[in-house]
């Protein structure tokens, strides 16, 4: 894939960039290892006064940031906007609350004194999706620096200008030549930045074949990963629903940038008593979305990001539709230049269809019926993606049952699925492992190591291993 910015919106190629030569990313992997050195040894202080900055910057540029996202992968602005004040959130919660994550905790054993101590590994390399081009990389980057990491970024291609203006930020707020880089690549060069000595982990948010290779080389090189991969989230209807709340949701929850999002509900498993209504207020909640000009602000759905991606999109709409699948709403790309395609809606779907069984990454809604809360906890789980879920219903027994049955990593009840910086993400199944945000996310690149002093030693020591 070229590196370039190409806007979805037109088609048109705004700038190509050359890949990094052989010689500038052995300076850059140099440079993250020597600032390592210095780095590891700053104070919870320090970094977090870098890291205020860092927000600061955020907030103060917005507008032009998120312009930039909506011209490289074309997500309505307004989002792009909420997804710039994110970031600086996730920066700010990092920076008020990583000593207190890596504090030492005291653990009382027969030692005069044992207790864990947190301590960075080292450069961090994280593969990165366009997406979500600021928010996934801040979610990495927040938490990895603040615990004394230095970051290397190779960020999807078709996102330079992003991935390149991430760098420039950290860079404006003080931290130190090297502490977080990005290194315009391809994906053929992953391999070898990843058998790097210098590097010591890494993270990959993106698909399950790229989760897959990133994960198998750095587990030859015995390297810590973190897999966020993909999704095909349940959205559950049960008859107790708020109707209203839950079909203005579920539009949001499929729909959240134009429909590209690991978390966006995918498959709605509708309880018989509720579905009629519920398919109808949904098919025609769906059809008065506006599709259009992300930069506009009335703009619901703007283009898929890739051409690549809208032919993906179409040719599992076609093949689902072909095995059996009804067609409520949409089904075709729009008529005009760049990748805009309708709100769709799919609803008798073929167990072995597509649309049943891939993760659609575009605006198109699967519908589905439950008899009972079985029947919904069985269809929900029977993919092989567990990143998250969300279930509506009041009745606190069955609230229990979804918190205790599906095979997920987040369950939301009654409210759609987002990350909060002060929670951990991360999915189950083949939706990856490891887990960022919250406590949990800035534990996942630290050496956890074991303390423990005799001041008195008496010679006796416990003989298993
Ligand atoms: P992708 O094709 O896997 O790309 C993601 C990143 O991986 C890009 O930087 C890409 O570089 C790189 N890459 C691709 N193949 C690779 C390989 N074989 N080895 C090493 N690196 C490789 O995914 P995408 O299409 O950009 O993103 C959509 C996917 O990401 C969806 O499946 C979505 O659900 C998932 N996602 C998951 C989460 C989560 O938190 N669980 C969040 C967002 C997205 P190039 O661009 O240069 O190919």
């Amino acid at each position: 894939m070229p590196i370039a910015t190409i806007n979805p919106s037109t088609g048109e190629t705004l700038q190509t960039f050359d890949s990094l030569t052989q010689s500038e990313l052995e300076d850059k992997l140099e440079r993250a290892a020597n600032t390592f050195r210095t780095y590891r040894i700053t104070s919870f202080a320090e970094r977090e006064a870098l890291m205020f900055r860092a927000a600061e910057i955020l907030e103060s540029d917005k507008s032009r940031l998120a312009r930039l996202m909506t011209i490289e992968m074309g997500k309505p602005i307004k989002g792009a906007k909420q997804e710039v004040e994110k970031c600086a959130l996730v920066c700010r919660y990092y920076a008020e609350t990583a000593k207190r994550h890596l504090a030492d905790q005291m653990v009382e054993t027969s030692a005069t004194k044992s207790y864990v101590h947190f301590q960075p590994l080292g450069p961090v390399l994280a593969v990165m999706p366009w997406n979500f081009p600021f928010w996934q990389v801040f979610r990495f980057a927040a938490p990895a620096l603040m615990a004394g990491n230095v970051g290397l970024l190779k960020h999807a291609s078709n996102v330079p200008q992003c991935a390149l203006a991430i760098e420039e930020i950290f860079q404006q707020a003080g931290f130190p030549d090297g502490a977080f880089q990005t290194l315009l690549i391809g994906s053929d060069l992953v391999e070898s930045v990843l058998k790097d000595r210098r590097v010591a982990a890494a993270t990959l948010t993106g698909s399950e074949p790229a989760g897959r290779s990133v994960a198998s080389i750095a587990g030859k090189q015995i390297k810590k990963t973190v897999l966020e991969l993909g999704g095909s989230d349940p959205f559950i209807v049960m008859p107790s629903a708020k109707m209203d709340e839950a079909v203005t949701t579920a539009v949001k929850a499929r729909t959240i940038n134009s429909g590209q999002s690991c978390i966006a509900a995918k498959r709605f498993i509708v309880s018989t008593d509720v579905y009629p209504e519920f398919e109808r207020r949904f098919v025609e909640a769906m059809k008065a979305l506006r599709v259009g000009d992300p930069l506009k602000h009335s703009t619901d759905i703007g283009p898929l990001a890739t051409e690549q991606i809208l032919k993906d999109v179409e040719s599992q709409v076609k093949t689902s539709v072909a095995a059996g699948a009804h067609l409520l709403c949409g089904g075709n790309r729009l008529e005009r230049a760049g990748n805009f395609y309708e709100p769709t809606v799919l609803a008798n779907i073929p167990a072995d269809s597509p649309a049943s069984c891939e993760e659609v990454f575009g605006p198109v809604a699967m519908l589905f019926r439950a008899r009972t809360i079985d029947d919904a906890i069985e269809l929900a789980n029977g993919t092989n993606f567990g990143l998250a879920a969300a279930a509506w219903t009041t009745d606190p027994t069955e609230q229990s049952r979804f918190i205790e049955e599906l095979e997920v990593g987040c369950v939301f009840i009654n409210r759609m699925v987002a990350s909060d910086p002060r929670l951990p993400f991360g999915g189950t199944k083949n939706s990856g492992y490891g887990r960022e945000l919250g406590e949990f996310g800035i534990r996942e690149f630290v050496n956890i190591k074991t303390v423990w002093i005799d001041e008195q030693p008496t010679g006796e020591n416990d003989q298993t291993e």
